[in-house]
């Protein structure tokens, strides 16, 4: 899937989770850390492809990209299976816990499971594409959804475009119009 679908489908998992289970008294400079952890979180997995979006910001990503396309093993390796993501987990955790003096008034765990749920949303969708997804690796099989894989999505194709990415957009709208009391209330405690 593109950059896009999956910066969106971050933030629908997000949400979802969100919802589901409300964090109380969260500050405004963790809900936006939070939020930029998440969208990173989504596109993060395909630091394996030399082309990612990931890479085309940096100004010498290009560079970067094809070092790591090969460190991780060609794309959808690695970084798209559980281990690949522990290992990233780990090293996000190390990561926030070392900037965590310079930012007190962030909830590290917040921005950290931010970020995980981006990750793994990327995970989910890109298991809906023709090639599947290493969930198991080592173990060396990709699986996908739905299991036959004639009835799977091709990265970029009218079906992402005009199927996947509107019909996340319509949850969304249906998921936050239907619980906007709780968001206006968790805005509201936000700027308060
Ligand atoms: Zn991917």
């Amino acid at each position: 899937m593109i950059a896009r679908t999956h910066d969106l489908a971050a933030i629908t998992a997000l949400s979802i989770v969100f919802l589901a289970a409300p964090v109380q008294n969260i500050t405004l400079s963790t809900a936006i850390l939070a939020i930029i952890a998440n969208l990173f979180g989504g596109i993060t997995p395909d630091i394996d492809q030399p082309t990612a979006p990931f890479w085309r910001n940096l100004p010498v990503g290009k560079y970067f990209g094809r070092i790591f396309d090969h460190m991780l093993g060609g794309h959808r390796f690695l970084t798209h299976s559980i281990l690949g993501v522990a290992i990233i987990g780990y090293l996000a955790y190390l990561l926030l816990s070392f900037l965590h003096p310079i930012m007190h008034s962030v909830n590290i765990d917040i921005v950290w499971w931010s970020f995980m749920i981006g990750i793994l949303s990327h995970l989910v969708i890109d298991s809906f594409n023709k090639e599947g997804v290493p969930w198991l690796l080592p173990i060396p099989i990709k699986f996908g959804f739905p299991p036959v894989k004639a009835w799977r999505i091709a990265t970029d194709t009218w079906a992402e475009n005009w199927f996947v990415f509107p019909g996340l957009l319509i949850f969304d709208a249906v998921l936050y119009f239907q619980n906007y009391r709780l968001i206006l209330h968790f805005l509201h405690g936000l700027i308060a």
